[in-house]
């Protein structure tokens, strides 16, 4: 993850809900949150403290741009977007996070997880509409189709993946031809398609201060 170096269980423990940062690790019985769901640290387990409404929503934050795995300065560039466009802003920046390539390929099922299909990406493992592309932040069409290249097909990451996708299944919105490897994006994503416990709402007002 871009701009954190620390261990992604580290983060699910300090915004106390399970992000699914790991894989198949977050599925497993050696998923750190299940086993120690209190905030990581001397004073770890101290819960109650009172958190300040400017804690709270820079909390909400953090969890949102640690989930999708963005730097501050790409994050903020996404809001500054979507508080452009018309409609609700954070209901347009979440929209858009999703709507993000590296999104696309792990919601599709080619990779375990958000860091791992930026990697895949980024080495150019994907065709989409037939182009080689290599831009993680690519926001992806109605129409569009991404699918693995000829060469990759045979990458035994992007195969246990799309095992492993059945677990977690692939959103309405995206159509997966699992044996083609192949994805397209059916319609774009609602704010209702996202099913993560997300309050975007504390993000515009932090953004709005
Ligand atoms: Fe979070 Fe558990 Fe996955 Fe670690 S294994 S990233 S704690 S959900």
């Amino acid at each position: 993850m871009a701009n954190y170096m620390g261990s992604d269980c580290r983060i699910c423990r300090r915004e106390n809900v399970k992000l699914f940062l790991k894989g198949d690790r977050c599925y497993s019985d050696k998923c750190a949150f299940d086993r120690r769901s209190y905030p990581p640290g001397e004073h770890g387990e101290r819960r109650g403290r009172k958190i300040s409404d400017y804690g709270i929503q820079l909390r909400e934050k953090q969890k949102i741009k640690r989930i999708y795995g963005l730097s501050e300065k790409q994050f903020h560039l996404f809001f500054e977007r979507a508080d452009r466009q018309k409609g609700i802003t954070g209901a347009n920046l979440l929209i858009a996070l999703e709507r993000r390539l590296d999104n696309v390929v792990y919601r599709l099922g080619f990779s375990n997880s958000r860091t791992q299909a930026r990697q895949l990406v980024q080495h150019s493992h994907f065709l989409v509409n037939g182009k080689k592309v290599n831009i993680p932040s690519m926001l992806v069409r109605v129409g569009d189709v991404v699918e693995v290249r000829e060469r990759s097909r045979k990458i035994q990451l992007i195969q246990d993946s799309l095992d492993a996708v059945v677990r977690r299944g692939v959103p309405q919105w995206l159509d997966l031809e699992k044996d083609n490897l192949k994805g397209v994006i059916k319609s774009l994503p609602v704010r209702e398609d996202l099913t993560m416990p997300m309050q975007e709402q504390l993000v515009v007002e932090l953004y709005s201060k």
